[in-house]
């Protein structure tokens, strides 16, 4: 029930051409096998007792599945939590796109215990960015062996997706360091034995501070400050543990700062800096967790994918006779519809997010001060859509899957159903959809002048125009491109209408051009696909199982372009015509 090697093989090498050389690939080739066994042996095993057993609290400590514990140190053991960081801070100085891929397999097979991982990894790279020496020399490396985990607190009771209206306060002491005072909700992983301290990176103000996001500040602050070889509380207290719906293994937590005893933190970075650094950061971290949804609709996908060739139901449309055996459900035509666009969905969605992995690497890494430039501009734009499109496709993946399975999916004896609750998630947590929906369309259309959509528009018309002459490619080739110029008018369209100071109903459907944005960036990937799908197929050498892979890419990017794409017309045909019923209606008419 996971990601096929073969897969992350063709995404990372035919596609992205991630190794350069048969050697850098060997080494690749190694680091994801170990991942691939890590997760087979210490993180699906343990994804269903996970999710029975809920984080509790006894004796003022959370307790979690000794399990989680042990996984953990062989993550860390096995170097997945510093794959990517810079040898300087103690990592392996690998491809970020690597990491991911490897991240996938652990999302795959257990999230609950792999967003211990995740966490950590994000709050260490905001400190490798924006962390003093003191800060990065203290606690990177730490991070990165596995003895210190991070949390990010932004959320407060009052204040979710409006983080303008945080009230932590920090202030200042004699020493440099600031007092903090104040509660945060839903913090991950905000209390737990794992390691030896939490690192909280904690999103408040100053006394001093401008209201709204301006006057937001990013302070770190340790569970125990580490004072002369000696661990001492430091004012972060447990208020209680939410109950999830799923991702249950990692616990959520409602955190008081500086109610009992002083709590003390460090300013990082300057002042006032503190929403814009988490921003920075946030697009790594959105990424990852994009990745995660793909990954448990592939989890899901998978499994589904196997029940369907095991279990035997009814006969064929053409064979109506209750005498001959009955037939496979895969062979049922319905149910290959539904294999079939979950295979589109999460491979898709797979890739997107591989490709803005690799995006990262060159936007930190490329000789080139042009395609670095690049990088991060089509990255920034991608964001809001490779958080946003697998959370609701992967979701619907394991709709899907759970609909293959019949009756036995909506029980609890299949991890389908836990698969789908942990699914859930993806559309909440990081900013939620609609949030997500107003960033493309109210902001990152039109920044820098449009270029970020021009850029995104440009680098989708060269995949048009090299696929053109492909025969079989031909005609999905020129739907992406009329498709990619209906974008460009209703974004127009939109932009106009806020000039105009129309800018609510300009706005209405913007979670419905985000869905539309997202269909068309994936039918953009799978056109690409399918491009070196075909051109490998064209090699007479090739084994049965690598031609039937290869023919698996190219049909599922023609049913994606037939049932997927032509939804993308429709969506930004709403959004032009500024449909506002739901504007119109009086509150009290709902
Ligand atoms: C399991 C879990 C883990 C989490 N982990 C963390 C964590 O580690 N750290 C952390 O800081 N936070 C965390 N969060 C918080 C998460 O980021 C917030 O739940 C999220 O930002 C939404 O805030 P909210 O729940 O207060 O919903 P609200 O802000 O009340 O939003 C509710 C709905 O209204 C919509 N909405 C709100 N405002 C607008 C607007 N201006 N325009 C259009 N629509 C709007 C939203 O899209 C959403 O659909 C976690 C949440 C969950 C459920």
């Amino acid at each position: 029930m996971s990601i096929p090697p073969r897969e992350l093989q063709f995404d990372l090498f035919d596609v992205l051409k991630l190794a350069e050389s048969p050697a850098t690939r060997e080494t690749f080739q190694a680091v994801l096998d170990a991942a691939a066994r890590l997760a087979e042996e210490q993180f699906a095993p343990h994804a269903a007792l996970a999710d029975r057993q809920e984080p509790y609290v006894q004796q003022g400590r959370v307790v979690l599945p000794v399990e989680l514990s042990n996984a953990m140190r062989s993550l860390a053991d096995g170097g997945f939590l510093a794959t990517s960081f810079a040898e300087e801070h103690g990592g392996l100085g690998l491809p970020f796109a690597l990491s991911q891929a490897c991240g996938s397999l652990f999302a795959a097979a257990n999230v609950g215990f792999h967003s211990y991982a995740m966490l950590t990894q994000g709050a260490a790279n905001l400190l490798v960015h924006f962390g003093s020496e003191a800060q990065r020399h203290r606690w990177i490396a730490r991070m990165l062996d596995g003895r210190v985990y991070g949390t990010m607190c932004l959320s407060e009771p009052q204040a979710g997706s409006s983080l303008a209206d945080i009230t932590t306060m920090a202030s200042p002491r004699s020493d440099g360091r600031y007092s903090l005072r104040g509660r945060k909700m839903w913090i991950s992983g905000g209390e737990h034995e794992l390691g030896e301290n939490i690192v909280h990176l904690v999103l408040a103000r100053t006394p001093d501070a401008p209201p709204g996001v301006k006057g937001i500040s990013l302070f770190l602050v340790p569970r125990y400050r580490e004072e002369e070889g000696a661990r001492i509380p430091n004012g972060v207290s447990l208020i209680g543990l939410n109950h999830k719906m799923g991702w249950r293994a990692h616990v959520n937590t409602a955190l008081a700062f500086g109610d009992t005893d002083e709590c003390i933190g460090e300013l990082v970075g300057t002042l006032h800096q503190g929403l814009a650094y988490m921003f920075m950061m946030m697009n790594e971290a959105r990424v990852s967790v994009g990745l995660s949804a793909a990954a448990i609709g592939f989890a899901g996908y998978s499994y589904a994918l196997q029940y369907a060739r095991e279990r035997r139901q009814g006969r064929s449309l053409v064979n109506r006779d209750p005498r001959s055996a009955q037939i496979a459900l895969i062979e049922h035509p319905d149910v290959r519809r539904m294999l079939l666009s979950q295979k589109a969905w999460v491979e898709g969605a797979l890739d997107l997010l591989l490709y803005c992995a690799n995006l990262v690497d060159v936007s930190r890494s490329s000789s080139v001060a042009t395609a670095r430039d690049e990088a991060a501009m089509l990255l920034d734009f991608l964001t809001p859509i490779a958080k946003s499109w697998p959370a609701e496709f992967g979701l619907e993946a394991n709709k899907l899957a759970i609909q293959v399975a019949g009756g036995a999916g909506y029980t609890r004896d299949l991890p389908l159903e836990r698969l789908y609750r942990d699914n859930r998630l993806n559309h909440i947590h990081e900013g939620a959809w609609g949030i997500h929906g107003l960033d493309l369309l109210g902001r990152k259309v039109a920044l820098h002048g449009g270029a970020a959509f021009d850029l995104w528009c440009r680098t989708i018309t060269r995949t048009i125009d090299s696929s053109m002459g492909t025969a079989e490619l031909h005609e999905s080739a020129r739907l992406l491109g009329e498709l990619i110029g209906l974008a460009r008018a209703s974004t127009r369209l939109v932009m106009e209408r806020q000039r105009a100071g129309d800018v609510e109903r300009a706005l209405s459907n913007a979670t419905i051009y985000l869905d539309a944005i997202g269909t068309i960036t994936v039918g953009w990937r799978w056109l690409d696909r399918a491009g070196i799908a075909i051109t490998r197929l064209c090699d007479d050498s090739l084994s049965q199982d690598e031609r039937a892979f290869l023919q698996g890419k190219v049909l599922a990017a023609q049913h994606f372009f037939a049932q997927d794409l032509p939804r993308a017309r429709a969506q930004l045909g709403i959004v032009a015509s500024f449909d506002d019923a739901a504007l119109r209606l009086p509150e009290s008419g709902f």
